[in-house]
């Protein structure tokens, strides 16, 4: 199985590799395309491992407080999906589900603010926080797809985990 180092290496390399010129002239915005593909390094399907992965150690290097909240944010996701499974890593399908989590997950931050700032007798406008963009979900289901082609080619050799 890839590491981390390995699967961000393989993300970043395609992001500015010529494999996404041809897909990004055809087909959508390419300047979103490319932003999903780099969002990939952090959006990775393997948040589902329980203590965490690779995208830690690159935010603890900038900040331990923000790495804490990064995983708190994530673990709901890490304990409820299986590790490797099909609704973390299979393409398009697990690619759907995270961000599916990324706007659930940020909502119901959104509605915990807005109830204390109420308890607080502060206004309470809060609303249905929702961003869709299918160039973007295009360049990070690129990504997820070399992700889960990786994992399939390299299973089993537990000498590449490294995070
Ligand atoms: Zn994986």
């Amino acid at each position: 199985m890839p590491g981390g180092k390995v699967h961000t290496a393989i993300t970043l390399a395609t992001t500015t590799g010529l494999v996404v010129y041809p897909v990004v002239v055809t087909y959508g915005n390419p300047y979103w395309y490319i932003a999903g593909a780099m969002a990939g390094v952090f959006l990775t399907p393997d948040h589902d491992v329980d203590g965490g992965n690779f995208t830690d150690t690159i935010i603890r290097k900038v900040s331990y407080v923000g790495q804490k909240v990064w995983r708190v944010f994530w673990t709901p996701y890490a304990l409820l999906l299986p590790h490797r499974g099909k609704l973390s890593h299979f393409p398009i399908l697990s690619t759907f589900i995270r961000l599916g989590y990324i706007l659930l997950a940020i909502n119901l931050i959104v509605w915990i603010i807005g109830l204390v700032s109420k308890i607080l007798g502060g206004d309470n406008t809060v609303s249905f926080v929702f961003w869709w963009n299918w160039s973007f979900f295009s360049g990070l289901v690129h990504v997820d797809t070399l992700h889960w082609v990786a994992d399939q080619l390299i299973k089993g050799k537990e000498q590449f985990i490294d995070e």
